[in-house]
């Protein structure tokens, strides 16, 4: 890009945590930025990568947070003003990243806007700790899905979704898991129905726990498994079952599954 590039900001996916886990263009535009605005699930070691200004624009429910709108009105500020602007979510931008969203605003602003996909955590997180969300022996897809859907607005059918016989992959939802698996369960899904929860996949905070879909809200805080977190309901789950002695350390920190 020259200096004279037109007004374009990127989404960029962050990817789950590990910074390896960028994809090569992410981390170009991140290396390129003149000002990141982050997101509270980028990892720590993606954002000592940032070489420009970095602007931390939170969205924590609960929390105090950026108003979504100022965040528009920020990127929108600073690319008109010539900056390359990146904008930078946990996992991928368009899944529940409020990706969408943001595209829109900003090219009702007359941008230009680029998204670079991300590791979402809902496939990465799942798979860190031996899990396939799918497996053509145990199930024929995934679907992921909020367990919190944000004020006024619909809750998903879990009864139709426990019909599919799909793997479940449910982000944010520890903090309502009792409720979930309470209308998994009178759905018809098995108590013994494999489960799992992945906390803070691919970070050095990373955690895991296999249980049954009964068992899931006491196994959450036995563990004291804590967001962000997943969810994952169905056959597949039983699979990290096998790795959870095997993890080992590497030099680096990093985590290989031996054998
Ligand atoms: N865009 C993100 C999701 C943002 S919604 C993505 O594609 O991954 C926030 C939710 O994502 C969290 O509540 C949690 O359910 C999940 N999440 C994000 N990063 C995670 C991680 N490293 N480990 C486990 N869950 C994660």
């Amino acid at each position: 890009m020259t200096a004279n590039h037109a007004p374009v900001v990127s989404l960029v996916g962050a990817g789950p945590g590990d910074p390896e886990l960028l994809t090569v263009r992410a981390l170009r535009r991140i290396e390129a930025a003149d000002v990141v605005l982050a997101d509270d699930l980028v990892d720590p070691r993606v954002l000592a990568l940032v070489k420009g200004r970095l602007l931390r624009v939170g969205k924590r429910g609960g929390c105090i947070s950026t108003d979504q709108r100022f965040i528009h009105e920020l990127m929108i500020r600073e690319a008109r003003a010539g900056h390359r602007v990146v904008r930078l979510k946990g996992g991928d931008p368009f899944v529940f990243g409020r990706g969408g969203e943001e595209v829109d605003a900003l090219r009702e602003a007359g941008l230009e806007v680029e998204v670079v996909s991300g590791l979402t955590s809902g496939i990465a997180g799942p798979a860190a700790v031996g899990i396939p969300v799918t497996d053509r022996r145990a199930s024929p897809g995934v679907i992921l899905v909020t367990g919190h859907p944000g004020e006024g607005r619909a809750e998903p059918d879990w009864a139709a979704l426990a019909r599919t016989g799909l793997t479940l992959v449910i982000y944010m939802g520890v903090a309502r898991a009792a409720d979930i698996t309470a209308r998994l369960l009178a759905a018809g899904l098995r108590a013994e129905l494999p489960a799992a929860v992945v906390s803070a996949a691919h970070t050095t905070r990373q955690r895991h726990a296999v249980t049954t879909l009964a068992g899931l809200p006491d196994c959450i805080a036995r563990e004291g498994l804590a967001s962000p977190a997943l969810l994952v309901v169905g056959e597949v789950a039983a699979h990290a079952a096998a790795l959870q002695q095997w993890p080992e350390v590497m030099g680096d920190g990093r985590e290989v599954m031996a054998g």
